[in-house]
């Protein structure tokens, strides 16, 4: 038998389904957020039927943005922006030739197109020079619980 995932929504709500007699709930699920990627709960039915679902708060799908920022290195800065970003990296773009190396960690900041125009700031690792003006960079980790947490919840 296979549990089905569900959503958070942007109310921190999940909606779901009894399997067995088919009525809907949906459920405050934000006490769960914050903690993992995927949890999984249990929920009793009026009708008796006990079932789990895997609340799911994360995608891990691409996005194609356009963000400016700065990548920032050996106390150079490059600026450029940001052509896509998932919650394990983002590939960025700089306006001139730039001398990043594979594998070398760097800093970047940047401006999220949400509606604080949040400032996020992180370290990175340098995974692919796919030429020299384009790089695909990897996250310390893939958890973030600021501003680009929510972005990532909300605006994918
Ligand atoms: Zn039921």
């Amino acid at each position: 038998m296979t549990i089905p995932t569900v959503y958070v929504t942007s109310e921190l709500n999940a909606s779901f389904t009894c399997e067995s007699c088919g009525k809907s709930y949906t459920k405050d699920v934000s006490k769960f957020v914050r903690h993992k990627a995927r949890v999984r709960l249990k929920y009793k039915c009026k009708c008796g039927h006990i079932f789990s679902v895997i609340l799911e708060r994360r995608r891990t799908i691409r996005k194609d943005v356009c963000l400016k920022g700065v990548l920032m290195q050996n106390e150079k800065q490059y600026p450029g922006e940001i052509t896509d970003i998932s919650p394990n990296g983002l590939r960025f773009k700089t306006l001139r030739k730039a001398l990043i190396k594979e594998d070398s960690t760097a800093e970047i900041k940047f401006t999220l197109d949400n509606p604080n125009c949040s400032e996020v700031r992180r370290f990175i690792k340098v995974r692919k020079v796919l030429s020299e003006y384009s790089f695909g960079c990897e996250f310390e980790s893939s958890e973030h619980f600021d501003d680009l947490g929510k972005y990532f919840l909300f605006y994918f």
